[in-house]
């Protein structure tokens, strides 16, 4: 995942997560705590080490001192308890950041999700489905990870870096300066340099890529580089990209090799500088071999500690871009859904009307898609729309559905404009009949009783009848228990399309709006399936986007639509009745989409 480069403003957006750690702090505060206490007792490890190191006779060192024991054994003893203690300490703080974690993560997941699919159409367009879902799974296991574990270690680094040179200090002032001249310094530069030599790994694998384009690209296309004789050409060009995948390979391998040569000579010197210094200073009588143990221990955690920080400040840097792609989602406006399932339902009566409707999609402004439509559709008329793909069929669905807002113009349900509706309530009114029907993982009742949930059964049950579905699903063994989806049953076309017929019967809506299959069924299928649609139009206002001829044949009026507006309309014979008329042409051509 790309880091994102910190702003301050991105900092202070980022800190807003923050929000959802606020209902358990108490728990994060005292999490916090044991984290310090746990990392407190990490410091005394060196000293109490050191001095164990040291022996029996290396008594009134700071250690027997502070904590006033004169053999080894008591100072064995103090580790022991210095370890439960710590083991004790690290249990809560991972226990407790863990439970502050999860919960503020869960609701994070719920929240995101829960506005994700609030989301105008419009959004779902402009983004990818897959890269949402990253954003759901990875953003989020990136920001539990940071808080779980980053924040706590950062936390705990600071507090090893400030006590650890402190105490440093306390041994011997001057060990510290020459280790603190020396050592961190070296840290920092072994850390960039590797940083440096990562980036020209990635190059080199870049590179790489390149060249199996190559390959890829001349195996694909054999036919034609034998046709063309061109298998000379393609050798060569092969050779050049492996050229340069070694040069590239070549330049990361000196750098390496200095890197090695920088550790050996520059790391390890500057550690056995001080060790050198501090034996020198033993030698002296200045430190104790205790001391000096303690000395070196510390350093070693240290030095540690400078090198994780830099590594979580990268850490840190990806959960702040995590964060920021997770409320570019949350910052997106919602459709105001409110699926009161108590809310008194609008009764409308079905009548739509389109005054002067123009719509371009957002992502392509300059291309008009319905150019100032007028449509007028009276409540309970069937109303079939016919014309070449792309003239805009799809799109007045969708604008019906509220899918998108009218560019210009009004679009109106039993006379009141749209936007004046709550869009829940409006959308109560409808249902849909898609053309690839996508069935959710579960069962097949769970699948029709999605038109209406907590449906009871025996109206699942009527619907699937109306719907001439109940034969075959009484077919399978286990009814309407069968699973469907992926993990069930593979069901046909046909019986796809009778199960969301049967959603849309058992929703009872007042418009229907029916996408209809271009796919061609079987003529038994295609019966069945016909019959179950003119039951499910009865009594409605329908829209069909019709593929069929025996649907336009049904329906009360055609629509001709060519480029965004309706060029013709009447009954299938009054169409073909029209000397030069769209549609006579079109079916006489059979460039109408009709099977
Ligand atoms: P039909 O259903 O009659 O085939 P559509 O309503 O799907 O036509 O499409 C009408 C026009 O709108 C086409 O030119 C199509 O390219 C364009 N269009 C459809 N959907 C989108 C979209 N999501 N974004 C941009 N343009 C679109």
């Amino acid at each position: 995942k790309d880091k994102k480069r910190i702003s301050k403003e991105s900092f202070r957006r980022s800190l807003r997560i923050f929000q959802y750690v606020l209902p358990y702090r108490g728990k994060f505060l005292l999490g916090l705590l044991f984290l310090f206490l746990s990392s407190v007792t990490f410091m005394t490890f060196p000293g109490l080490l050191g001095r164990l190191i040291g022996g029996n006779e290396a008594s009134d060192s700071p250690i027997d001192r502070f904590f006033n024991v004169d053999n080894i054994d008591q100072v064995a003893l103090l580790l022991l308890v210095a370890f439960l203690l710590q083991a004790v300490f690290s249990f809560m703080r991972i226990f407790l950041f863990a439970d502050v974690t999860e919960r503020a993560i869960a609701q994070l997941r719920i929240d995101t999700y829960g506005h994700l699919v609030k989301l105008p159409m419009t959004f779902f367009n402009r983004e990818r489905v897959g890269e949402l879902n990253s954003r759901i799974s990875n953003d989020i296991s990136m920001l539990q990870d940071t808080f779980m574990t980053t924040l706590a270690e950062l936390l705990r680094q600071v507090i090893v870096i400030l006590g650890g040179v402190s105490l440093l200090f306390f041994y011997s002032v001057e060990l510290t300066l020459v280790m603190l001249i020396s050592v961190p310094v070296m840290m920092m530069a072994a850390f960039f340099f590797g940083k440096f030599i990562r980036s020209l790994s990635k190059t080199t694998q870049a590179e790489l890529a390149r060249s199996q384009v190559v390959v890829e690209e001349t195996l694909t296309a054999i036919q034609s580089v034998k046709a063309f004789a061109n298998e000379l050409l393609e050798i060569r060009r092969y050779n050049n990209v492996v050229e340069e995948v070694r040069k590239v390979a070549m330049r990361g391998a000196k750098w390496r090799g200095a890197f090695a040569s920088f550790v050996i000579f520059g790391l390890f010197g500057a550690v056995v500088l001080v060790i050198w210094y501090g034996v020198k200073l033993r030698n002296e009588g200045v430190i104790g071999l205790d001391e000096l143990t303690s000395f070196i221990l510390y350093s070693v955690f240290v030095g540690g500690s400078i090198g994780g920080v830099a590594d979580i400040f990268g850490r840190v840097q990806k959960a702040i871009g995590a964060t920021e792609s997770l409320f570019d989602i949350m910052e997106e406006d919602a459709e105001q859904i409110s699926n009161d399932a108590n809310a008194p339902s609008l009764d409308l009566k079905g009548s739509i009307d389109f005054e002067q409707v123009t719509y371009a999609y957002p992502s392509r402004k300059d291309k008009v898609v319905l150019d100032r439509l007028e449509l007028h559709v009276k409540a309970g008329e069937k109303i079939a729309f016919v014309g070449p793909s792309g003239a805009g069929k799809t799109t007045i669905a969708a604008l019906i559905l509220r899918y998108y807002k009218a560019t210009s113009g009004t679009i109106k349900f039993d006379g009141k404009p749209a936007l004046d509706y709550n869009i829940s309530a409006l959308r109560n009114e409808m249902a849909l009949v898609p053309q690839d029907v996508i069935l959710f993982g579960g069962s097949i009742r769970e699948n029709i009783e999605y038109g209406r949930p907590g449906a009871p059964f025996e109206e699942v049950r009527i619907a699937a009848e109306k719907a001439n579905a109940l034969e075959f699903i009484e077919s399978f063994p286990e009814g309407f228990d069968t699973l469907v989806g992926e993990r069930g049953v593979q069901l046909s076309g046909g019986q796809r399309q009778r199960i969301a017929i049967a959603r849309a019967i058992l929703k009872d809506p007042r418009i229907l709006i029916l996408d209809e299959a271009t796919s061609s069924l079987d003529a038994e299928s295609e019966r069945l399936v016909q019959e179950a649609l003119e039951r499910l139009m009865e009594g409605r206002t329908s829209l069909v986007i019709a593929h069929r001829l025996s649907t336009i044949r049904k329906v009360d009026r055609i629509m001709v639509l060519d480029h965004g507006s309706i060029k013709e309309q009447g009954t299938h014979d009054e169409l073909i009745a029209l000397e030069n008329g769209i549609y006579r042409n079109l079916t006489e051509l059979q460039l109408l989409d009709l099977n």
